[in-house]
């Protein structure tokens, strides 16, 4: 029951805070708003416009020649992990040195950081997809949702749904159990079903399934019992599916995101374009790949050389194939898949990273801006409260330095973070 007087109250609330920026983009539609007001009255936008009226009294917070966004939103993290990306050819080595040597302890607390970085760098909330130990990006949220530590809102998949072998490639039988200390081999549509259910009850808030195994994949009978099981819960299911036979196997199915995909036939993105499946694309330029792939050794000119043409042919393939999708009417969510240590760059900057990547591949800013706001916020299943500046959603807003409209590459450079109307980050 809501008392009437109390309801009427609520709604007279003096705003917090009203921010003021040169313009603002609400993150769906390609307008841009000049002399941007949003009024935030507690963890929610109250009103947004051009020129709103300021009550006095109310803290005004001017960011100048800025652009207003929606908080950023990462579909495809993996706070939980930090690899050695000078191991790139080795990494299910490197994966194996990682999750037989680090509790979920330790990389939850390492986490901690990596979450306070991605917050800082304006993503709001991060959808991530495993590689977490046993639940432990849900230990991650619950001590963010409880102010013990700042970090992005979380949706937490816990361990994730796999073949057999998980991504380790092959360990000898006496090794097996630690394959699921982070991954849940799936043994038949069944098990399939079982999975998800231990899932949902371990705290995930998504299914994460790596279609893609050796020597065989995850079957279309168990995809689709994954999907089914999953969507009777109400819970999305994200699938890790690269080639022709996996992408075919989880866009049948009915999968709700397809992650990566840099191998992917027409048919599929036809079938991904009418069905309404996103695709995550977790691409890199070649800069970033050649500086991952050195760490933080200075390599001579020689091997840097060396180094792009091994990556060339790599970066050539994601750019086209991120071209058909979107010729196709494919909807693009933006995820990083940052899980590697970048020279000289934190968890929040060299995830932005993968915006240039976009860039490249021919998507204008508007368009990244919303496969970073809007988009995935409806791929997250929380398009009701977060990804566009309207009244009634949180108030997960950021500021960009000059005309975000006109140049994708300032998302880097957020100068005002707030999540949930409390403020991350501010103009000194
Ligand atoms: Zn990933």
């Amino acid at each position: 029951m809501v008392l009437p007087a109390l309801a009427q109250d609520s709604q007279k609330l003096a705003p917090t805070f009203a921010l003021k920026a040169a313009r603002l983009l609400d993150g769906k539609s390609d307008t841009v708003v000049p002399n941007a007001v949003i009024l935030v009255t507690g963890d929610k936008i109250s009103a947004v416009g051009s020129g709103l009226p300021i009550a006095k009294g109310v803290q005004v917070i001017d960011l100048g020649d800025a652009t207003l966004l929606p908080g950023l939103i990462d579909s495809h993290t993996h706070l939980l992990s930090e690899m050695d990306g000078t191991n790139l050819t080795l990494q299910d080595v490197e994966m194996l040195r990682i999750v037989a040597t680090q509790s979920t302890a330790h990389r939850a607390l390492l986490a901690a950081k990596l979450g306070r970085e991605t917050l800082q760098s304006g993503i709001t909330t991060v959808r991530d997809v495993g590689n977490s130990g046993v639940s432990g990006d849900v230990a991650l949220r619950d001590a963010i949702e409880n102010g013990w530590i700042p970090g992005p809102r979380i949706i937490p998949s816990t361990r994730a749904l796999a073949p057999q072998g998980g991504q380790f490639g092959r360990l000898i039988p006496e090794a097996q159990s630690i394959i699921e200390q982070e991954y849940v081999t799936i043994r038949g549509p069944e098990s399939a079903r079982q999975a998800v259910r231990q899932a949902l009850y371990d705290g995930a808030g998504c299914i994460k399934v790596i279609v893609n195994g050796t020597p065989a994949d995850v079957t279309p009978d168990e995809m689709k019992a994954i999907v089914d099981e999953a969507h009777t819960a109400g819970v999305k299911v994200a699938a890790h599916a690269i080639g022709n036979a996996a992408t075919r196997t989880a866009a049948q199915a009915g999968v709700d995101s397809i992650e990566h995909a840099y191998v992917v036939p027409d048919d599929v993105l036809k079938l991904m374009a009418e069905k309404g499946i996103f695709l995550v694309p977790t691409d890199g330029t070649l800069k970033t790949f050649v500086d991952m792939s050195f760490g933080t050794r200075v390599p001579s000119d020689e091997e840097r050389k060396q180094s792009e043409k091994n990556f060339a042919r790599f970066v050539k393939m994601e750019q086209e194939r991120l071209e058909r999708a979107i010729k196709f009417g494919v909807r693009i969510a933006a995820g990083s898949d940052m899980y590697l240590t970048m020279p000289h760059l934190n968890r929040g900057a060299a995830s932005l990273l993968v915006y240039e990547a976009y860039a490249e591949s021919g998507m204008t800013p508007l368009q990244i801006v919303r496969a970073a706001t809007s988009n995935a916020a409806e791929l997250l299943g929380m398009k009701d409260r977060i990804g566009t500046l309207e009244s009634g959603k949180l108030a997960d807003i950021i500021a960009i330095p000059g005309d975000a409209s006109k140049d994708a590459k300032a998302l880097e450079h957020a100068l005002f973070v707030m999540k949930s109307g409390e403020i991350v980050k501010a103009p000194k």
